[in-house]
């Protein structure tokens, strides 16, 4: 098994979302493949923006528009690529989610809070409609696939917002109800289930601990996080245009850029100060 990952900035159109099918399914032809996604970029701030414009201001119809509107350009953008996709499923789904969504808004506005176990649900949407518009993506292209749903397979404790898996425990499910044998398996990252089986969520970020979860789980061969640029930069390429891409990095380097949170640091051209790195 090999369990792949692509992030929010990978799915973030239809393009993109086809050229990650592409390479699930150039995986699949190799073992079996199972595939982690996040939400489409932007997806999760915008449901993090439902929750604080409803605590704010008692509604959110603003996010709650975005969101259909980000998601019918994807599905539209999908059914142009692959014309045998029956898109009414996943139209059917974003209005169930929207409509779920409006009603926690409504529950939100009259408590004028938020609880942990509710924002959990709220921001965790975006992936579940991921992995509904790959499956619809993938299954129009004759490949058969399995849902893998974190909240039954990941037993996680700890808090709402940022919970740990067992893996141990974990693994035992996965050993219980295996991924059928020549499926594409896909799950949303970002989430697991708690002791009394609530949806909990595994802190901003988290699709790549899912998926290194999910290889833990499984035994997998390898677990590949794919992203949208070509490697290692000495700065953000979204910041600095003439940001460059770096040849080489030693595992020290890239130990300590990790340790520093990568996105916050800068490298300094490795040919100048060798391995030195400089917080932002
Ligand atoms: N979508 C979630 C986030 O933006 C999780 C992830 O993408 O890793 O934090
Ligand atoms: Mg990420």
């Amino acid at each position: 098994m090999r369990v792949l990952k692509f992030g929010g900035t990978s799915l973030a159109d239809a393009e993109r979302f086809s050229r990650a099918a592409d390479i699930i399914v150039s995986n699949q032809g190799q073992s079996d493949v199972s595939a982690v996604l996040s939400a489409p970029a932007k997806v999760t701030n915008i449901l993090v923006s439902v929750v604080d414009n409803t605590v704010k201001h008692g509604e959110a119809e603003l996010p709650l528009k975005e969101l259909e509107s980000l998601f019918t350009d994807l599905f539209h953008g999908l059914a142009e690529r692959q014309p045998n996709l029956d898109t009414q499923p996943l139209f059917d789904k974003l209005t169930r989610s929207l409509g779920q969504l409006r009603q926690y808004v409504h529950g939100m506005s009259l408590l004028g809070l938020c609880p942990d176990s509710t924002y959990a649900r709220v921001v965790s949407k975006g992936e579940r409609l991921s992995v509904a518009a790959m499956h619809a993506l993938l299954e129009a292209r004759g490949y058969a696939v399995f849902d893998i749903d974190p909240v039954n397979y990941f037993a996680a404790s700890g808090s709402y917002l940022s919970a740990e898996v067992d893996i141990e425990a974990s693994s035992q499910r996965f050993k219980q109800s295996p991924i059928p044998e020549k499926h594409i398996g896909l799950m949303p990252g970002f989430m697991a289930g708690n002791e009394n089986g609530e949806l909990v969520t595994l802190g901003r970020n988290g699709s790549d601990y899912s998926a290194a979860v999910l290889a833990a789980c499984v035994r997998a061969e390898c677990c590949e996080i794919w992203t949208d640029v070509d490697g290692v930069y000495n700065c953000d390429p979204r910041l600095v245009p003439d940001a460059r891409l770096l040849k080489s990095l030693s595992y020290q380097e890239a130990m300590e850029l990790s340790y520093f949170g990568a996105k916050s640091c800068i490298l300094k051209p490795l040919r100048q100060l060798p391995g030195s790195i400089f917080l932002a």
